[in-house]
């Protein structure tokens, strides 16, 4: 299998050499550039799996570059990194085109959970799967974000469709409840849980033929939840 070849955009060398390292570590090829200018012309023309993407950058701005490189290619999965934690910098971010930021200080390994569920989602992505996931009488585009269920069409949101792929990914694997939070919400493991709960009551009902019995959707009590494709009892 190729290795997934990841830009990563850095001016601050001590941060960008451990990235770095723990990255190739992971089975990764890094291209290490300090600059926005040089990121955009790294970029040109070459098929990242990820950009990695600092905010503060001499020269052109992190946003700027996200903004350019989002122009180009709208598929290219973004992770943007900020020293800043207000709220209009996530907005900024996001509406530059991010698809997702990280808030430094951060652990690595919290950047490493978010770089492969990055690169799992833009391999999912890949061309060429027109139909839709189908399970039971539900067919879902998760890249759409949308499905057609027995209740008629849904709009999925950007959650529930990362909620969906792990399921997807995972079928017949019991999932834990740490494991979905961390990955889905990226919440760390003592979060509030009525959230998962919640979420999937609902996604039964969108889901199930009847919510109260899952055929797909499974409880595993005191473990998590479980997917099967095909209906089970
Ligand atoms: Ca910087």
């Amino acid at each position: 299998m190729r290795k997934p070849h990841i830009l990563l955009v850095e001016d601050e060398v001590h941060i960008a050499r451990g990235l770095v390292f723990n990255l190739e570590s992971e089975g990764c090829a890094v291209t290490h550039v300090e600059t926005g200018e040089d990121a955009l012309t790294a970029a040109e023309g070459r098929g990242f799996a990820l950009v990695v993407l600092d905010v503060m950058l001499p020269g052109i701005g992190g946003f700027e570059v996200c903004r350019r490189l989002r122009q180009r290619d709208p598929r290219l999965p973004i992770l943007m990194l900020t020293a800043r934690t207000e709220e209009g910098d996530r907005v900024a971010g996001l509406s530059a085109g991010a698809d997702d930021y990280l808030t430094k200080p951060f652990s690595l390994e919290e950047f490493l959970l978010r770089v492969r569920g990055m690169l799992r989602r833009s391999e999912w992505y890949r061309p060429g799967a027109l139909g839709g996931y189908r399970f039971g009488t539900n067919e879902v585009w998760l890249e759409e974000h949308r499905a057609r269920t027995p209740r008629g069409e849904v709009q999925l949101t950007e959650l529930d469709a990362r909620f969906l792929r792990e399921l997807f990914r995972n079928e017949g694997r019991v999932l834990s409840r740490t494991d979905l939070l961390a990955t889905v919400w990226h919440l760390p493991p003592d979060a509030e849980t009525r959230t998962l709960d919640n979420f999937v009551v609902r996604m039964r009902k969108y889901f199930e033929q009847d919510p109260a019995h899952p055929r797909h959707l499974h409880t595993v009590r005191g473990r998590g939840y479980r997917f099967t494709r095909e209906g089970e009892d």
